[in-house]
């Protein structure tokens, strides 16, 4: 992640502006919003969940919720909650960003690349 990131994600977690809220959905929006976790789906079992990326690569996530799947995610909430996901999400593509979404906060894991651990 890009240092000028780190700052105004430091920057907006101070001023309290950077809470993630869930909305619930039937299908993923065509313009989502920064910080909106959106529950596609029924309200009460969605099956998929969809964000922009937290690290601002403008890249949409998405990531199943069904329990059969295989990676799959745990959310729960209802509109306007703050969002928490399980496990945590880490990007493969793009910018492979590693974080957490927890109580409509975004926690940056360590950045441990796999390729970053192999002796040179
Ligand atoms: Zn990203």
């Amino acid at each position: 992640m890009k240092l000028v990131t780190r700052i105004r994600s430091w920057f907006a977690r101070v001023l309290g502006r950077d809470i993630w809220t869930i909305e619930s959905c039937n299908e993923t929006p065509d313009a989502p919003a920064a910080r909106r976790v959106y529950l596609i789906g029924d309200a009460d079992d969605p099956w998929a969940a969809a964000f922009l990326c937290p690290c601002d690569c403008g890249e949409l996530v998405q990531l199943s919720l069904m329990r059969d799947d295989d990676p799959s995610w745990i959310a729960c909430g209802a509109t306007g909650d703050r969002a928490s996901l399980h496990p945590s999400i880490w990007r493969i593509r793009g910018c492979r960003s590693h974080f957490f979404i927890k109580d409509g906060r975004i926690i940056w894991a360590k950045e441990a690349r796999p390729d970053r651990n192999v002796p040179t």
